[in-house]
């Protein structure tokens, strides 16, 4: 992302949505400081309360994590949040993730600085806190059940993206015809969050690779939602949830179900959508990223 993009994003918000709060995150939002900087900087003229999320790789030293999160404080900046999952903790040594804690919670205070999740710092202490914990290691000294349990409930883990395919092996799939009835009009129309991505997405919160359009043109989505004229992917997601999409899909383009089944509605949703955007051209299976990496 770029400085104009940043701007154009944050203007948009300021005119459309006048109460939302930005929370900065990536990727890593720390690895362009500079833009990181002028995000806060830029948000704080349009008086929009600003949090940032560091996963606290580039915290290796005491002098230069104090910098970072003092011109940001002084720059407006209101909260950090720190992420602290066995996730991160693959390519993370711990020692990162608690001097972030520590420098961000003398220079924000601690109403301003959330780990998440606390409980993964106690969870990763039994590893060492020098060198990084490979998510293999982690499943095995924990056991498949109890990993399971405190990856999938515990961490609250969605099962879009990567995690069905990777990690579904540690819960209890479903078939296909498990997943009737389950809606996704709550997540799609009513989500808390909505993601302003690089590339002028507008992405409901836990949806990745689910487009509702351009963010330039959030007044017009705002309007096709209301009259119910949404792109047709998203109206049979919203209408009829991803057991809709997985009869669309075998319908019209032969999509087969996975015979070991899905490790959660996300799980269905991805893998017919990843099947769906092979087929044909739909616009709001966004980014093309999305689907084209594993
Ligand atoms: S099933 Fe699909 S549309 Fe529904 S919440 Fe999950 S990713 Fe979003």
């Amino acid at each position: 992302m770029d400085v104009d993009t940043v701007y154009a994003a944050l203007q948009t918000i300021h005119d459309h949505i006048p109460t939302a709060q930005v929370h900065l995150t990536g990727g890593e939002p720390f690895l362009n400081l500079p833009l990181l900087l002028e995000s806060v900087k830029i948000a704080r003229q349009f008086g929009i309360p600003t949090r940032v999320e560091t996963n606290a790789g580039w915290c290796t030293h005491p002098g230069k994590v104090d910098d970072a999160f003092s011109i940001l404080h002084e720059a407006g900046l209101g909260a950090v949040l720190i992420s602290c999952t066995p996730f991160h903790a693959e390519t993370i040594p711990l020692t990162r993730t608690l001097l972030a804690i520590d420098k961000a919670l003398a220079i924000f205070g601690p109403h301003n600085v959330f780990v998440f999740l606390p409980e993964g710092i106690d969870q990763l202490l039994r590893f060492g806190t020098r060198s990084p914990v490979p998510l293999e290691r982690f499943i095995e000294t924990y056991g498949m059940d109890p990993a399971g349990f405190l990856l999938w409930e515990e961490f609250g883990l969605l099962s879009g993206g990567r995690a069905g395919y990777r990690l579904g092996h540690l819960v209890q799939r479903k078939p296909v015809d498990d997943f009737i009835g389950e809606s996704c009009t709550r997540e799609i129309l009513f989500s808390p969050c909505l993601l302003f991505d690089l590339y002028e997405n507008l992405i409901p919160g836990p949806c990745a690779g689910l487009s509702l359009g351009s963010w330039k043109h959030v007044h017009e989505i705002s309007g096709r939602i209301s009259t119910g004229s949404l792109p047709v992917l998203v109206k049979i997601l919203v209408d009829a949830g991803p057991y809709g999409l997985f009869c669309f899909a075998r319908d019209q383009y032969h999509y087969r179900p996975l015979p070991q089944g899905y490790a959660g509605k996300c799980h269905l949703c991805v893998d017919v959508r990843k099947y769906l955007k092979m087929q044909a051209d739909f616009p709001e299976l966004e980014p093309v990223d999305y689907y084209r990496y594993d």
